[in-house]
Parts: C-alpha cells; sequence; structure tokens
C-alpha cells in the first residue's frame, strides 16, 4: 500500500533522513517512535508529498510519487493526515469543515458531502456539535473533527503526527479510541505517537527512529519486550 524506498533527505549539509525504507501493508498499522528532532515528522510528511526528498522514492497505492504536481495532488487526496493542532477552518461550523472539500475537491453535492459528514461525526460521537464552531469545542472534540474530515475524502490511508500530544490528559483517550475504532475496521495507518499503551495493543509493527535512520522495525510485542538497539532500549527507559 505505502512503499518508502531508501529515502534520503538533506537540509543544507544536514541530513535529516538517511535511507529511509519501509513497506506498509494494506490494513497494517505502525507506530513510529523515537526522540525528538530524529526526523519522525519529516518521514511522514515525505509519504503525502508535503516534503520533499533527493533520494529514494515513495509509491502510495501503486502511484509512484516523482515530484508531478498533478500525481501529487492525487496522492493528498488519497491519503489524510492528522497534525498535532487541529487545523480546522476557524470560521467555519463542524459540519462545514467536514463538506468544504468533499465538495470542492470531491466535486460531491451539497447533500451528498453532508449525508457522509453526518455519518462521520455520528462515528467520532460528535453527531450533536456539527452546528458549532471549532473554538467551541473542547481539544479532544477538534481532534476527533479533524480526523473525521479526513475520513471524508475516503483516504486509502492515514498519518497522524502526534495527534494527541497537544491535548489535556483526559482528552487523550476519545482521541486514541477513535483510531483503535479506525485501525479495527481495517485502516492503513501510519502513526508518531508516543502512547506506548495505543502503540502495544493497536499496532502491528512498530519503527524506531533515531537521527534520522530508521533503526529498528519490530512486531509491537518484539519491540516492547526485547529492543534489539542499544538506541530504543535507552529510549522506552526514558519513556516507559
Ligand atoms: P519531534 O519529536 O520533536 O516532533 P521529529 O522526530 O518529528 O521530532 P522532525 O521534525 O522530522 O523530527 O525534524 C528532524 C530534524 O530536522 C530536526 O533536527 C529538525 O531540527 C530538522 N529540521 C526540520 N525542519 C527543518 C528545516 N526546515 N530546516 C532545517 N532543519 C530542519
Ligand atoms: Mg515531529
Amino acid at each position: 500500500m505505502i512503499e518508502i524506498s531508501n529515502i534520503s533527505k538533506w537540509y543544507g549539509a544536514f541530513q535529516v533522513l538517511k535511507d529511509c525504507s519501509l513497506s506498509v501493508e494494506k490494513g497494517e498499522v505502525i507506530v513510529i517512535c523515537g526522540p525528538s528532532g530524529s526526523g519522525k515528522s519529516t518521514l511522514i510528511k515525505c509519504v503525502n508529498g508535503l516534503e520533499a526528498f533527493q533520494q529514494g522514492h515513495v509509491s502510495v497505492d501503486g502511484m509512484k510519487l516523482n515530484g508531478s504536481t498533478g500525481l501529487l495532488r492525487q496522492i493528498r487526496q488519497r491519503i489524510g493526515m492528522v497534525f498535532q493542532n487541529f487545523e480546522l477552518y476557524p470560521h467555519l461550523r463542524v459540519l462545514d469543515n467536514l463538506n468544504l472539500a468533499q465538495i470542492k475537491v470531491l466535486g460531491r453535492s451539497k447533500n451528498e458531502a453532508t449525508e457522509r459528514s453526518r455519518a462521520l461525526l455520528q462515528r467520532v460521537g460528535l453527531a450533536a456539535h456539527e452546528g458549532k464552531y471549532p473554538g467551541q469545542l473542547s481539544g479532544g472534540q477538534q481532534q476527533r473533527v479533524a480526523i473525521a474530515r479526513s475520513l471524508a475524502m475516503d483516504p486509502v490511508a492515514m498519518l497522524f503526527d502526534e495527534p494527541t500530544s497537544a491535548l489535556d490528559p483526559e482528552m487523550i483517550n476519545e482521541v486514541l479510541d477513535v483510531m483503535t475504532d479506525l485501525a479495527r475496521q481495517g485502516m492503513t495507518m501510519l502513526c508518531v505517537t508516543h502512547e506506548m499503551g495505543f502503540a502495544r495493543r493497536v499496532a502491528h509493527r512498530v519503527v524506531f527512529m533515531d537521527a534520522g535512520a530508521i533503526v529498528e522495525t519490530a512486531s509491537a510485542q518484539d519491540f516492547f519486550s526485547h529492543p534489539e538497539s542499544e538506541r530504543a532500549r535507552d529510549f522506552l527507559s526514558r519513556i516507559l
């Protein structure tokens, strides 16, 4: 489904990604973890073309990313991405946040879009909030709206970049529950997160990055019970 092959990226003389390869199967849930600055965000942004890279290639659902803007648009449309800071349109009500790209990008009618949006708001437990503005919702609710908005585009895969790290502790679980539900329903997911409980319960594989490289890829069970690298052991001892 997602093929990351030997990607390297530099900012000037600084190499931010070092020959990273990862193959994600359809329906697979992968958690990417590692210290701050290790290149996790940069790597997943390479998957949907938000970051360019100088070496290697990425293909998504058979489409190879090569810098052509048409293809890039297609790939961005087919992959949902949820960031730390929700990034909802503050001046639009929840329902319109979900409808906008469905109408503008996918060409759905307002009725079709609304029907899809309402079903998704129901799924993330926010059916009663469709008329509110993002500022009237809690952080956890806003993040669930952001997930629903991504899903409205019928993505073939979802990327998450620390979706719970800006949330108060009591709101983290409501977002992780939505992500868990999504995983159980077979969504292909690449999640940067430090929620190791989620990784243990939900991830099929864990990828550990350090200093721009993928140091270790293992089943969640193996990663937590006996991480192979010293760096992963050290990382786990500091966060668990
Ligand atoms: P965090 O856990 O803090 O989010 P991360 O693993 O997601 O970290 P990245 O954001 O991918 O790390 O950054 C990787 C490295 O690239 C960092 O050292 C960062 O300082 C550097 N970097 C990121 N963006 C740029 C940029 N535009 N120019 C130069 N260096 C950059
Ligand atoms: Mg990051």
